[in-house]
């Protein structure tokens, strides 16, 4: 059982009129599924609390129409029509014995309400700081009035709809920060100037919400540390700003305090750019400033450095966002004493794109992570095998290591064969570049899971022909053997490929790079593939000393990335390296001597002396195996195998959290009828009416 170090994690906590069972706090975080799928969102938040979680909140929840931001997902509780969604999870959370929360929110300036219409409302008439062209009315004191009202008519329903915890929401830029903020607030009123006009509505808001909910629910305020004035980012260091004299006036209102910072590229870093436990300094200061519990994130997945918080008095809840999203029974391992089971957060923020995109959140390394409900998937259990079979996995990256682990959970004899000495395929070596060594992560959790099956035997430096895998003779095989870069030059802006490419001695891609063969002189990068890839390269080359030149037909930089935060922070660093950038240019040729470019817009060519090109484009599948096997199969009366499949990058190259799904689905699939008509269960909205 649990490590008596680890105690102190599992004291109760009071929050106001209500106790947290442990100190494990999932902190509001999208989950790209909002008001539009509740079922889903219902089970992955039972999930969490079954998995140990104390308190599990939702994601932004919107108080009225005229906080309404697609493509982003958010909750909303406009209505009482939305009191059966939250139900749904409050139920659900309640039957694991957790409290679950809810983060009301007003928009303001960062929403554009482009599906309602309604105009967006702010402090002052401000641009819309997402971007869109739709500038904001300045509120007057009707509409300071009735946002209020909104504000605690959702915070009424939300105690209706079950809910133990309701969020005041005074952060990351959203309209109770527009008050506050000594740039944005330019209004000459009694909510304009001073700081103390500047609280004046947070404090309206939070003493609303107390008189409506607070005998039965806890009021808690998620604020930020960050209070130069300033919205965005101080890159981990805090600068002298208005927080203490802000404290002075909220800081014993609330029942709680999530402290967080403006910026979410800080708050929720890459690993690739930010060390765990980077709030530490901006939350450290808050804690002295007040008597109630506080709570803040740092992506922890480690037990000690959680005690050690709570120890130094840095903090009363572990929060946690991604942690618990990569491991939702992160808790509950700790409190069984199963610290090496844990599934650590790699840091990649593919979960965060989820918001980004509409669609409902993923995870490299959990796979069940929204697939609770539509898939029947449990990050924990999974059905027994059916049958006796053999199953022979071809290939250990990301997919074939799933596929085994998850084989081999539902009690299947499992083989798993690799071509080198390493397991781990494209995590291990992508790990190697700069800034990505916790993605092995995803190897080493997989590892750690086959290591205690019986029933899983691992074949190192075994690159198999498909003779062999017929000599084997397993029951069924799956085939993982990844992609390979190309190095044609095809890709989304050339998808007839580049004529004129060489000489091959003087053309690399990544797979080059990762096996050691290095570029010199000066180079292009060239990035048509607009995540991580070509930024990294581009990076280690340029650390190394080599002239580089990032050459891109997109119009941004890793345009991708801005998905996963990606983009910005890797745009800053080349800039800093000294790497030369060259966006909406498309790769023509290139001789060794020099690339020629075209513009994407104008056509218009320009010539760059380079002397070395790496070809960041697209993959190929490496699906040879495969297809010799099919062709096996297809030609042997009875069939070779019971049944041939491909998994990952070798059936369609994508990202890691494509793979690690893949191998998941194939093994829980296997042996059981799945209906390919109707493969997911359906989410849709309630209607107000039923
Ligand atoms: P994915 O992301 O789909 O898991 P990776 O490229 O990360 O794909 O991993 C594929 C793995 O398959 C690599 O470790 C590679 O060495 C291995 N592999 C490729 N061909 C064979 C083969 N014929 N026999 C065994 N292993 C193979
Ligand atoms: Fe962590 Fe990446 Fe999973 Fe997000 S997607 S929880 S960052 S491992």
């Amino acid at each position: 059982m649990r490590d008596p170090r680890y105690d102190v994690l599992f004291e109760p906590v009071k929050i106001g009129p209500v106790v947290a069972k442990n100190r494990f706090y999932q902190v509001p975080h999208c989950t790209g599924s909002g008001w539009q799928r509740p079922r889903i969102l219902a089970d992955l938040r039972k999930v969490k609390a079954e998995g140990g979680w104390a308190v599990v909140n939702t994601e932004y929840c919107s108080v009225h129409p005229s906080s309404d931001d697609p493509p982003h997902p958010s909750a909303s509780l406009w209505d009482d029509g939305d009191i059966k969604a939250h139900a749904l999870m409050t139920e659900n959370v309640h039957a694991h014995g957790a409290l679950a929360g809810v983060e009301l929110c007003l928009g303001g300036a960062r929403m554009a309400n482009l599906e309602t219409r309604e105009v967006p409302l702010s402090v002052a008439s401000l641009p819309n700081l997402a971007g869109n062209p739709f500038q904001t009315r300045q509120m007057d004191m009707q509409d300071i009035q009735e946002a209020r009202r909104w504000h605690k008519n959702a915070a009424l329903r939300a105690k209706t709809a079950g809910f133990d915890l309701v969020y005041v929401y005074a952060t990351h830029g959203y309209l109770l920060s527009q008050f506050m903020s000594k740039t944005m607030n330019t209004r000459g009123d009694a909510y304009g100037g001073s700081l103390e006009n500047r609280v004046r509505l947070v404090k309206e808001i939070i003493e609303d919400t107390k008189e409506a909910v607070g005998d039965t629910m806890a009021v808690a305020v998620r604020f930020s540390a960050e209070t130069n004035g300033e919205y965005g980012g101080t890159d981990g260091n805090p600068v002298p700003g208005e927080t203490e004299d802000m404290f002075g006036i909220l800081g014993e209102l609330p029942d709680l305090w999530d402290i967080n910072v403006n910026d979410y590229s800080l708050e929720m870093g890459l690993s690739r750019f930010v060390p765990e436990g980077a709030l530490q300094p901006y939350v450290a200061k808050i804690k002295a400033m007040t008597t109630k519990p506080v709570v803040s994130v740092g992506r922890f997945t480690s037990p000690d450095t959680m005690v050690d918080q709570i120890k130094r008095g840095v903090l009363d809840f572990i929060g946690a966002a991604r942690p618990s999203i990569a491991d939702p029974f992160l808790p509950k391992k700790i409190e069984e004493g199963r610290i090496e089971d844990i599934c650590e957060c790699i840091g990649c923020n593919i979960c965060y794109m989820g918001d980004g995109k509409g669609v409902p959140i993923r995870c490299t390394q959990n796979p069940t992570i929204s697939e609770e409900w539509r898939r029947g998937w449990h990050p924990e259990k999974i059905a027994r095998n059916k049958t006796n079979a053999s199953v022979l996995v071809v290939g250990a990256g990301p997919a074939g290591l799933e596929a085994a682990q998850a084989l081999g959970k539902r009690g299947y004899t499992v083989m798993l064969a690799e071509a080198t000495r390493h397991l781990g395929g494209r995590v291990s070596r992508e790990a190697t570049l700069p800034g990505l060594n916790q993605w092995s992560r995803v190897r080493d959790y997989r590892i750690q899971q086959i290591d205690q099956l019986d029933n899983v035997e691992v074949f190192r430096e075994s690159a198999l022909t498909a003779d062999q895998v017929v000599d084997i003779g397993a029951d069924h095989v799956v085939v993982a053997t990844g992609a390979q870069w190309r190095t044609d030059g095809f890709g989304l802006n050339a998808l007839a490929g580049i004529d004129n490419l060489g000489p091959p001695a003087a053309v690399f891609t990544p797979d080059d790079i990762l096996s050691g063969r290095l570029p010199t002189g000066q180079v292009v990068v060239y990035d048509d593939d607009h995540y991580y890839m070509g930024t990294v390269i581009a990076e280690l080359l340029q650390s190394k000393g080599v002239d580089v030149t990032l050459v891109t037909p997109a119009d941004l930089v890793s345009s991708w990335g801005a998905y996963t935060t990606d983009r910005t922070r890797a745009q800053k660093r080349l800039m800093k390296l000294g790497t030369t950038i060259k966006v909406a240019h498309g790769l023509q040729s290139f001789d060794g001597q020099q690339a020629v470019l075209a513009c994407t817009y104008t056509g218009t060519r320009i010539e760059i002396k380079a002397n070395s090109l790496v070809l960041v484009t697209a993959r190929r599948p490496v699906d040879a195996l495969y297809n010799d096997l099919q062709a096996i199969q297809t030609r042997t009366a009875a069939g070779a195998f019971k049944s041939i499949n491909k998994i990952g990058d070798c059936d369609a190259p994508a990202i890691i959290a494509a793979a690690v799904f893949a191998g998941h689905r194939y093994a829980r699939e296997l042996d059981e009828n799945i209906d390919r008509d109707n493969p997911l269960k359906h989410d849709r909205v309630f209607f107000n009416d039923n």
